[in-house]
């Protein structure tokens, strides 16, 4: 396959059927490796002809569709709580890696970090970068999202839009098999995980969440796990218990 890039959908001002026009980082990491008119590449999940190459900008021609490879059939959405960075970064390259289709970092009760508008901002934008980098190196042909950062609140009333949502309670004795074998006897295409921040969840938080429709409480086992390996815990046996 032709040097692959991953444009974000708003650095895409044109996308007919037979043409794209890109601006932004990726138009210049394009010119940087010297790529000319005429050149193949592949822009997120179309091969593509370059046409025309200007200053911040590049005309393509769509020549077909990329085979999809590394996409997983059902739809997984991660909710982490913000975590310290290196933390958090590790989480989402494991993420994308491991198949979550959307990335959504949150605050609760407990979560340590303190980040501004513009800390929020600069934070996800380097989130996405990473997000972006793993897609690349694990072969994925759709973007991964990492959205805004979310109140807790915004949480709780996101819940209501997946089939089913799998909040990861460190106070919780319902062992995850069990929840896993009822969902499996129902449609579930749009999933999301719930892991907190360090220091854990509050019990009002972990009772508001409850409450909430279709959620689920689940426990990892009875050792406390760290928040990103409870993460990647969560994430592989939902893969691999749904991901058919
Ligand atoms: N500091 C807390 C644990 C927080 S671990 C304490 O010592 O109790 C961070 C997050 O990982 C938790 O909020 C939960 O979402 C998840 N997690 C960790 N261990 C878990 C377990 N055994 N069962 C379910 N979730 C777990």
């Amino acid at each position: 396959m032709a040097r692959r890039f991953i444009v974000k959908s708003q650095d895409i001002v044109k996308n007919e059927e037979q043409m794209m026009e890109i601006l932004g980082e990726e138009v210049k990491h394009i010119q940087v490796l010297r790529f000319n008119v005429g050149d193949d590449i592949v822009i997120n999940e179309y091969n593509c002809k370059i046409l025309e190459m200007r200053r911040d900008r590049i005309l393509l021609e769509k020549l077909s569709l990329v085979p999809k490879n590394g996409e997983p059939n059902l739809e997984l959405t991660l909710y982490i709580a913000v975590l310290k960075s290196d933390k958090l970064d590790f989480v989402v390259q494991k993420a994308v890696e491991l198949g979550v289709k959307k990335i959504i970092p949150f605050f609760s009760h407990n979560v340590i970090v303190k980040l501004d508008e513009a800390g929020k901002n600069k934070r996800r934008e380097k989130l996405d970068k990473i997000a972006k980098e793993a897609c690349k190196q694990c072969g994925r042909t759709d973007e991964v999202e990492v959205l805004n950062f979310a109140t807790f609140k915004e949480v709780l009333s996101s819940m209501k839009e997946f089939d089913v949502n799998l909040f990861a309670y460190e106070k919780e004795k319902e062992s995850i098999d069990y929840v896993m074998k009822t969902i499996k006897e129902q449609p579930c295409h749009t999933i999301s995980c719930i892991i907190g921040p360090e220091g854990g969840f509050t019990s009002d938080e972990a009772e508001d969440l409850s409450n909430e429709d279709h959620v689920k409480i689940v426990s990892l086992g009875e050792r406390i796990l760290r928040a990103e390996t409870a993460a990647l815990n969560i994430i592989s046996i939902i893969m691999y218990e749904l991901d058919k």
